[in-house]
């Protein structure tokens, strides 16, 4: 473990193709009951296994246990249901049918909490654990019941909280919630996105993240992306309340991106976990690429709260693309890391 620009990974890897459809978001499993049970944890081993070898620090399930990010979570929940779907827009950016709240919900059972603990047995490392955020999960489902966003964000972030508390227990070292609806909704982020994150890391003792991003790299959103102009500001919205919050680290994109890089300075205090892979490119970075994106961040943020990461979740990439852009990503937070130590002699 490097205590000095440690590396993760933001969320999902590919998954084997003997698991599901490579190369796809929602890609149906390929195995049923008891041996879909044995492959996911196969999956999971040996997500764990390549970071190891690829020299990431701060380790990950790769979300090899889960459909979908956010979809999986909700499948577990009371009160929603999954066969009678509709079709909305997420992030007012791509249609996706989704599922519909239709009385209050609830979490009856943990839904990770399992998982964590497999991951825990596995590695000597840190280990991260992903969960959507309050306000990401309202943007990717349909509600009858509640008829209000922030009512309905209220009740998630409850049982984000429960959730959380017993992954921690479970020994989880770093709790990540997934907010890119962060970057789109900045009034409701104002009115109460930021307050009901809050109420979901409320009383946690593992260190927190919240990662807000321009999503996985799929067309949809390369598509938004070419909208937004020469200067990408979003950030700007949402880093000056993340830096008033009691979050310790802000998980952000980066490399190949139009944000300028002195957003940064907005959370001055808070953990970066820094973007230095492009998850929207099957070119695999080299590791001087990776080292100029982390020195470029090392005039906003000090050292010691440098986290070196991919921009998002790789699901979507190809597994050998994606398993020589972890190399990258270690090679390249290597050579500033010599740097760095290098100038304390
Ligand atoms: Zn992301």
């Amino acid at each position: 473990m490097n205590a000095l620009l440690p590396t993760a990974v933001v969320g999902s890897l590919p998954k084997p193709s003997w698991l599901a459809e490579p190369e796809k978001l929602w890609s149906p499993w390929a195995l049923q009951g008891d041996a879909l049970v044995e492959g996911k944890q196969d999956a999971l081993r040996a997500a764990v296994h390549e970071q190891g070898q690829r020299g990431i620090d701060i380790v990950s399930d790769g979300e090899q246990t889960r459909q979908h990010f956010v979809t999986t979570f909700i499948e577990h929940l009371s009160g929603v249901d999954f066969e009678n779907r509709e079709t909305v827009r997420i992030r007012n950016r791509y249609e996706a049918s989704v599922p519909t709240v239709v009385g209050p919900v609830g979490r009856e059972k943990p839904v990770f909490v399992e998982d964590a603990a497999f991951l825990r047995a596995q590695t000597d490392q840190p280990i991260k654990w992903a969960l959507p955020g309050p306000m990401t999960m309202i943007d990717t489902l349909s509600d009858r019941y509640y008829k209000s966003r922030e009512r309905l964000a209220w009740e998630f972030a409850g049982i984000l909280n429960q959730e959380a508390k017993e992954l921690e227990a479970a020994g989880v070292d770093v709790i990540q919630f997934d907010e890119p609806a962060f970057n789109v909704f900045f009034d409701e982020v104002r009115d109460w996105g930021m307050a009901a994150l809050e109420r979901a890391v409320e009383g946690l003792r593992a260190e927190t993240v919240v990662h807000i991003c321009y999503g996985y790299g799929i067309k949809a959103n390369t598509d938004w992306k070419a909208t937004l102009g020469p200067e990408w500001r979003q950030y700007e919205e949402s880093f000056p309340l993340l830096q008033q919050s009691s979050i310790d680290i802000v998980s952000l994109e980066s490399h190949n991106s139009r944000i300028p890089i002195e957003v940064i300075e907005l959370i001055r205090g808070k953990k970066v976990m820094l973007g230095a892979i492009d998850v929207a490119s099957h070119d695999i970075e080299r590791p001087e690429e990776v080292a100029g994106t982390l020195r470029r961040a090392l005039e906003f943020v000090d050292a010691d709260k440098l986290i070196a990461s991919s921009n998002c979740g790789m699901a979507p990439l190809p597994r050998d693309v994606a398993l020589a852009k972890l190399s990258a990503l270690s090679a390249g937070a290597a050579i500033v890391r010599s740097e760095l130590t290098a100038a304390l002699v």
